[in-house]
């Protein structure tokens, strides 16, 4: 292979494990004849895979220390569902029939410019402005990623168009029983399915979007995995469902090691599956408890109905300012994270983690070279967790409060 070849996979793992995380089952020089030749075949990721690999290289090479990835556009609450870990419905009404504007969605498309845009809700197929406004984020040629509960789906697909930059997000988070109990609504699955089947035969990109709650066990989400692939989706985003303090119900959220213990089991049965996951290797790395990452919240902004929300999606009560640039100047960055605030406490959300992820493997690319050799490691020790910040304060306020008497002997 000479150096020319080289350079080029080089190029291509490093950014195909930025947004597509796929583990690296062969060898290298192998993978790189897979990689182009997929290529090839399916031409749109590798568009975007260079869009992002450019994008990220230059953030690099003109020391650009805080950065938008993804920005997370939330032009309404509403939603026709209401899910048991949502954090997002609780609003009173006056604020769920709030709408950001085509114009105030294309100002902050303009101001962040990032180059993939998320828009989750509520559900966004209920604003009616949507066709619009992805007509103007893909007319900016950024990717968008529509996340849908699906039920709108067929009623509203003939108003987008497929393209290389729009990608239906569809909300699955298991099989049939478990998606209907996720949502609290039976045949939701049943028509999520109906809704992908539909999308792609109409020939539009479409991932799954699974968040994993309290009960799951490996097999199950395997099984969910195997059966994703095989109606031929894209790729699948999967990640613990935050403990959102204004959820409905907070006994769905898995805490602590389980998480990873989850994700070490789901890794296990994986190995030999190819199963493609929309994340860089290295946060499924993360996931399974082998990363010590901080969160890099700028990483994923949020525009929303309130304005720039700081620091991150997650975190509803901390304010939100007017312009991106005020976002990352005044928010306290240093405040936030699980070694730092106990309202981050167990997160380990690709909204603040992706991005930690992305920047450690440009900067250690031999070790996520080598971790997508292998895929995520599921045996041995995980690494240690870090003694939040605000618990070592309080034990030592605790111990600082504890009299002391000291007797002098003569
Ligand atoms: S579909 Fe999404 S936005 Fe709607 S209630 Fe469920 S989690 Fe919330
Ligand atoms: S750890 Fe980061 S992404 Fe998670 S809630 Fe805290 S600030 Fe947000």
């Amino acid at each position: 292979m000479n150096i020319v070849c080289l350079l080029f996979y080089w190029y291509r793992f490093i950014i195909s494990n930025v947004v597509s995380g796929r583990s690296l089952f062969i060898w290298a020089p192998f993978k790189f004849i897979e990689v182009f030749l997929e290529g090839l075949r399916v031409g749109v990721p590798l568009r975007q895979q260079l869009t992002v690999g450019r994008y990220l290289i230059k953030q690099k090479l003109q020391g650009v220390k805080k950065y938008p990835l993804v920005l997370m556009l939330e032009p309404l609450f509403r939603c026709n569902l209401a899910c048991a870990g949502c954090g997002k419905i609780d609003y009173p009404d006056d604020i769920l029939d709030k709408r950001l504007s085509f114009e105030e969605c294309m100002q902050a498309v303009d101001e962040c410019d990032a180059p993939m845009v998320s828009i989750p809700g509520g559900e966004p197929l209920i604003h009616k402005e949507m066709p619009q406004i992805v007509e103007g984020i893909i007319a900016r040629k950024k990717f968008v990623y529509l996340c849908t509960n699906a039920l709108l789906l067929k009623k509203r697909i003939d108003d987008y168009k497929p393209s290389p930059y729009l990608t239906f997000s569809i909300h699955l988070d298991g099989m049939q029983e478990r998606h209907d109990t996720s949502v609290c609504q039976e045949g939701v699955f049943e028509r999520a399915v109906e809704a992908i089947k539909l999308a792609l035969g109409k020939g539009f990109r479409v991932t799954v979007n699974c968040t994993l709650f309290q009960g799951e066990n490996a097999q199950e989400v395997a099984d969910f995995l195997d059966y994703a692939m095989e109606l031929g989706v894209e790729g699948v985003t999967i990640a613990p469902g935050f403990s959102y303090e204004h959820a409905p119900k907070q006994d769905v959220f898995i805490k602590g090691s389980d998480v990873k213990d989850l994700f070490r089991g789901i890794f296990r049965i994986g190995k030999n599956r190819k199963w493609k996951l929309n994340h860089s290797t290295l946060y499924l790395d993360f996931l399974a408890g082998n990363q010590s990452y901080d969160c890099t919240p700028w990483g994923n902004p949020t525009r929303n109905v309130f304005g720039w929300q700081k620091p991150c999606y997650l975190l509803a009560d901390e304010g939100y300012v007017s312009s991106f640039q005020e976002l990352l100047d005044t928010t306290p960055w240093d405040k936030y994270g699980t070694v730092n605030n106990p309202k981050c406490a167990g997160c380990m959300a690709h909204c603040g983690y992706e991005a930690t992820a992305v920047t450690d493997m440009l900067s250690h690319p031999v070790k996520a070279l080598l971790t997508s050799i292998r895929g995520p490691r599921t045996e041995g020790d995980m690494v240690p967790e870090a003694t939040p910040e605000y618990a070592r304060e309080k034990l030592s306020s605790t111990i600082a409060g504890i009299p002391v008497s000291v007797e002098i002997a003569d």
